[in-house]
């Protein structure tokens, strides 16, 4: 069966295309002839012979499916960039960007091997193969290659042989065999059970061959019969009935389907009958039916609904003059040509030129995707043509070399929480074709993806927004959500301690006590720290806790809160902003109220600026800018969402600290464009340099950062003044 036969030349290539497109470009095929010969140099194939023998058989292939010129020169030109110097430039260059793009997707599909024979692997695989493509073009080329490589396949060592046939099995064939060109699949598959199972293989080519003479006898006379048959019910054309021996790939499927010898395998004949129209088949079928005994249950119409692929025929099976089945497929001239050649039977000529259907294509290209369902309705597959068919999805491999599919614009942390939910926890990037890439990294088909993990990761809310899995969606907010609720039992057992030292009492002792534990129980909760995830919730007051659980004299002797313990510079620098009325309204934590709030002392934030809370243990929460170094630092599980309160007025302390020139009078203008501004000045001092310079600090008092912004640029104006900033501990 296999077709390797004399070298294939550039006259061959041409005289082929100029059969069925006299008007092509024949001297911009011999250019791209030429520049492969010339960048392939003296490489040669396995079997030593020159390596322009491969590029020009490929053409050839393509050339006999009737392909539009761009692919018999991406046939000539496929392995160039992956096996010469020649770039993707280059052939951009030379022959435009086109060729070059097809020459792209064939030199991406070269790169990619498949490892596994697991058939969901190899079915996510063909579909890789498929997005990846982009053109179907690139794919039919794709498969030419495959063509002859099977065709030279002996020329490889043994090992090697079996690799390449079984990956050829369980990806490319199943490819010619969606896109209808079952002259390549069958020729695919025959050449696959040559290197898979050579024993079957040849025991049935010497079968074959030794009744040959039988055979053809066998043939003539069943033809002989059948055309005789139909003319009588006015049924002509020449070649009109033909038989066939089987492909060896699929007699060997029916030893194996029912589990029989070859011995025992008789019908390796297939009839066909061939018509000019649709009428005539079925006319034909009845007169077949009429003469010969049918088999029950084998007829099958292809034609009122094709398969998948586009094939139509009508299928039958019946007892022959000896008493053997015959099976007989009836189609009409253009029925023939799909099935021989599937989607490239498709292509047509526009225009003096050779190009797709491009509905047509997508129409194909949809159905191809459709790995499952082999037709049922025909109405069925219409309604999944979609044109945006390659953004869908991507395929990408695991390090292990398996498949995995992912809706378009996945990331890594996709592909980790695929992996397993410890393994997103703690992603903190991945490898993708060897090279670091961040977290929001959109994969691309293809790719082989490493994920890299930390055991200090954990996932934060603003994941959400980069993956796209609703996988990977619910197991973050899983996580974010098991974190809130140790926050807010945090926040809740520090509110109810600082409750309960108002009345001199201690949380830990006292939750041992009868009342307290009668009261959890009344509460539903089942432990102090189910009862504070109310309490930091916002759901229960720590006020009511105390009422309930204290006995009437403790009660009596509440005190007030106690002051937080500071430094007293800080204390009067921050003196307003602790006071716990204010603070307790300036600043809204997650909905919570009654949380001692402090104001951190290194970056001393005033309303406008961006603000985050950390909890701190025992003593409430205290607020950061966002650009402030410790907030950066701390533990993301300490953070809490703050805001500040807009309704409540609170004045502010900022330092502000002046360069100036050291002369008269510049302290008092300061000042008055501080004052000018409203704003009360609460301390100021000046030192003086070395170079006659000033240094002024100025302690002011501001509503929030707009206010400030003003009273800098107040300062910015006055005469003398050299720089002016906000001070930050
Ligand atoms: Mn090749």
């Amino acid at each position: 069966m296999s077709k390797a036969g004399a070298p294939v030349s550039i006259e061959d290539v041409t005289n082929e295309v100029l059969a069925y497109y006299p008007d092509a470009d024949v001297p911009l095929l011999k250019r791209a002839h030429d520049f492969a010969e010339k960048v392939h140099g003296d490489q040669k194939r396995h079997s030593g012979e020159p390596y322009m023998v491969h590029p020009r058989a490929v053409a050839k292939i393509l050339a006999e499916l009737r392909l539009d010129l761009p692919s018999i020169i991406t046939a000539l030109l496929h392995d160039t960039v992956e096996d010469t110097h020649a770039t993707q430039a280059d052939i951009e260059r030379e022959f435009g960007p086109v060729i070059a793009n097809l020459v792209d997707g064939v030199t991406k599909l070269s790169k990619i091997t498949f490892k596994t024979s697991e058939e969901k692997q190899a079915e996510n695989f063909r579909k890789m193969i498929i997005a990846m493509a982009k053109d179907i073009r690139v794919i039919l080329v794709k498969l030419a290659d495959r063509t002859h490589n099977m065709r030279t396949l002996e020329h490889l060592l043994p090992y090697k042989q079996k690799a390449i046939a079984q990956e050829t099995l369980d990806i490319y064939a199943p490819i010619a065999n969606r896109l209808g060109i079952s002259s390549i699949k069958t020729e695919l598959e025959d050449l696959c059970l040559r290197y898979l199972h050579p024993d079957i293989y040849y025991k049935l080519a010497q079968k074959v061959a030794k009744s040959k003479r039988e055979r053809e006898k066998y043939i003539e006379e069943v033809t002989g019969m059948m055309i005789e048959k139909l003319r009588e019910y006015d049924l002509h054309g020449s070649d009109m009935v033909s038989g066939r021996p089987k492909h060896f790939y699929s007699i060997y499927k029916k030893m194996e389907r029912r589990n029989i010898d070859f011995e025992q395998v008789h019908d390796v004949i297939a009839f066909r009958i061939i018509l000019d129209n649709i009428t005539e088949c079925y006319k034909a079928l009845g007169v077949i039916h009429a003469t010969y005994k049918p088999v029950p249950g084998r007829f099958k119409d292809y034609i009122a609904i094709p398969k998948a692929n586009k094939y139509q025929s009508l299928h039958t099976t019946v007892i022959g003059p000896h008493g053997e089945r015959i099976e007989i497929q009836i189609r009409t001239h253009e029925m023939h040509q799909v099935a021989e050649n599937g989607i490239a039977a498709h292509w047509k000529y526009k225009e003096g030129k050779l190009g797709t259907d491009a509905k047509e294509n997508v129409e194909w290209v949809s159905r191809l995707l459709e790995w499952h369902k082999d037709l049922k309705d025909p109405t069925e597959f219409l309604e999944t043509v979609k044109i945006d068919l390659f953004a869908e999805d991507v395929y990408v491999f695991t390090p292990r070399g398996d498949v995995k599919e992912f809706p378009y614009g996945s990331t890594p942390l996709d592909f980790a929480y695929g992996v397993h939910t410890d393994v997103g926890n703690t992603c903190v990037g991945a490898k993708v074709n060897g090279k670091i890439v961040p977290l929001k990294h959109k994969l691309k088909s293809g790719d082989t993806v490493e994920i890299l993990t930390s055991p200090t990761q954990t996932p934060s809310k603003d994941w959400i927004k980069i993956v796209k899995t609703s996988k990977a969606k619910a197991k973050i907010r899983l996580y974010v959500k098991s974190q809130e609720r140790a926050r807010a039992m945090q926040l809740g057992k520090e509110m109810l301690e600082k409750e309960f030292r108002t009345y001199g009492q201690n949380l830990g002792k006292h939750q041992k006590t009868e009342a307290f534990a009668e009261y959890l129980k009344r509460r539903g909760a089942k432990t102090l720290d189910d009862l504070a995830i109310y309490v930091g919730y916002g759901r229960l007051a720590p006020a009511t806790v105390a009422q309930n659980t204290l006995p009437a004299d403790v009660l009596a002797q509440k005190q007030e809160p106690e002051a937080p313990k500071e430094p007293s510079i800080i204390k009067k620098i921050f003196e307003s902003a602790t006071r716990k009325a204010e603070s307790k309204n300036a600043i809204t934590v997650e909905n919570l109220d009654d949380i001692l709030i402090r104001f951190g002392r290194c970056c001393g934030p005033i309303p406008g600026d961006p603000i985050i809370g950390f909890v701190t243990r025992g003593r409430g929460v205290t607020v950061h800018t966002t650009a402030c170094p410790k907030s950066l630092d701390s533990e993301n599980e300490r953070k809490v969402d703050v805001k500040w309160n807009v309704q409540v007025p609170v004045r502010r302390h900022v330092k502000i600290r002046v360069l100036s020139h050291d002369m008269p009078g510049i302290l008092a203008n300061m000042s008055q464009a501080i004052s000018g501004c409203g704003v009360n000045i609460s301390q100021a001092n000046i030192r003086t340099t070395k170079d006659r310079k000033a240094i002024s600090m100025f302690e002011v008092e501001v509503a929030n950062t707009e206010q400030l912004g003003r009273v800098l640029s107040a300062l910015e104006a006055k005469k003398g003044v050299i720089n002016v900033e906000r001070v930050r501990a």
